[in-house]
Formats: structure tokens, sequence, C-alpha cells
């Protein structure tokens, strides 16, 4: 069985050797991953500039992309014929909790596994000065193990986070829920040598909603942390609420005319 290995820090990042050589245990790995670092692009994809898939060694390559455009040449190009059955992003440095997963890199290209119906995961890995990315491939060893044998609900990924501890130190594991984290000044404000401002969006975490049971509360608490997730961003008892308004901007519409004369049309070829 093939496993698709990637992530958003780079195909010279040490997680990513560390998880790569983790998942030989469990099949046949491939790994496509970013030439540079690629962190906080999300989904990006790119779709104006040619893709080119580096040889790097045996079944290792290295793309100009992000790290969807990375799973997306894995599944369309590198394996379209023996599709993988796992696909596998990280070992992040780095958590990634709560709203982060929009963001992520390493998120969104566990995500594109699980929309194509394969089952994927997620790995970061919390850190100060050291990494210890020994710690977090033991952990998703063991993870992916079990999503192989036992299978996950369709559509899911798994987002594992791994906290800051030797092996040993590790409290336990938990199975949670995102968390909602609150940023205090976002934006810090700089003066250029010339006097013009830039800036630097770089928020200080200060406070967070739903934590109990969330992600933040297991890593903060020493436990390794698995939210499963997927990608139906429907609110859907917002939908409920928000029906009573469809025939009154019905009947608004009816009764109105344009009066801003904005119409493009496709050239003709
Ligand atoms: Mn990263």
């Amino acid at each position: 069985m093939n496993i698709l290995v990637t992530n958003d820090d780079g195909i010279e990042s040490p997680g990513l050797k560390a998880l790569a050589q983790a998942m030989k245990k469990l099949g046949e790995v491939w790994v496509v991953a970013p030439e540079r670092p690629q962190n906080a692009v999300g989904r990006a994809i790119t779709l104006h500039k040619p893709l080119r898939l580096k040889y790097v060694k045996k079944r290792t390559f290295a793309v100009n992309g992000t790290p969807v455009d990375c799973v997306t040449l894995g599944f369309g190009q590198l394996l379209k014929d023996q599709q993988p059955g796992l696909v596998i992003s990280g070992i992040n440095k780095g958590l990634n909790l709560g709203d982060d997963v929009t963001n992520s890199g390493t998120v969104a290209a566990a995500l594109e596994g699980a929309i194509r119906g394969i089952p994927s995961i997620a790995i970061s890995l919390d850190g100060q000065r050291v990494f210890r990315y020994s710690v977090a491939a033991l952990v998703v060893q063991r993870v992916a193990d079990m999503v192989l044998r036992l299978g996950l609900p369709p559509d899911t990924l798994l987002n594992v986070n791994v906290p800051d501890l030797p092996l040993g130190g590790i409290k336990g594991v938990k199975f949670t829920s995102l968390t909602r984290r609150r940023y205090k000044n976002p934006v810090i404000e700089r003066t250029d040598p010339r006097g013009g401002k830039y800036y630097w969006i770089a928020g200080e975490q200060v406070s967070w909603r739903r934590y109990r049971d969330s992600d933040l509360e297991a890593v903060t608490e020493g436990m390794v942390s698995i939210t499963p997730l997927h990608f139906d961003m429907t609110h859907y008892q917002a939908l409920k609420s928000l029906k009573s308004w469809e025939s009154d901007l019905h009947s608004y519409l009816k009764g109105k005319k344009e009066k801003i004369p904005f119409v493009s049309r496709m050239k003709s070829r």
C-alpha cells in the first residue's frame, strides 16, 4: 500500500524526514513536499505558473508549489495508477490548534486527502528550542496503524498535536474538539528608514473560547490531542434560523430595477 507523505515546512525539514521514516513500517512511502517552506498557505493551489516535480531520491520529490499542489501531483501524476491508502502531513514544527487549521498548510494537505476519500492525518509538534520529532513520529506511527486497521468515518481527517515533552512525560491521549483562540493586537506597526509605515502580523494569544475538552486544553495538560475534522463548514443552526430571510429578500428583489450598470462578458475566441 502506498502512503503519501507531505508537509508545509518543506522538503528539507527534519519533521518530514522523521515522518517518512516512521511510515516505512506501514507501507510504501512516497514523499512529495514543497521545495521551500509554505507555512500558513492553507488550501492555496498554484494556477498561473508551471509546477515541477523535482526528483530528490527514490520515491521522494520536491515541488515548487503549495502543500495542496503536492497532494494533487501525488494523486494525479506520481500515483495515478496506484492511489495511496493514506495521506499524512507533517511533522509540523509548531502546533496547529483551533482556528489555526484554516491557515495551516499542514492541515490543508491532509484535508485534500480526506476530500479525495482517503484516510488522512495531520501531525504537529510543540517545542521551544528542542523539537522532539522522535516522540511525534512514534505517536503518529501508532495512530496511522490504527487508522489503517480500523478505518475512519468518510470524509474525516485526524488533526494530531503532540505536546513539548519527552516520551515518558506524556500524560495521555485525548480526542478533542477545536478551541477558539482570541488574539490581542495582532498587528504590530513599525516605521521604515524613509518614514513609511509597515506591519507585522504577529498575534499575541491572550484568551480562548471553548477551552474545555479542546485540543488546546489537552496539549496544555501534556496530552496528545487528536481532533477529527471534516470539510463541511455549513453552520446548520444558523441555516435554520436564517431561512426566515429568504422570502423577504426575494420579494425585495422582485420589485427593483438594476441601477449600477456593470455587466462583463466573456471575450469571444
Ligand atoms: Mn509549518
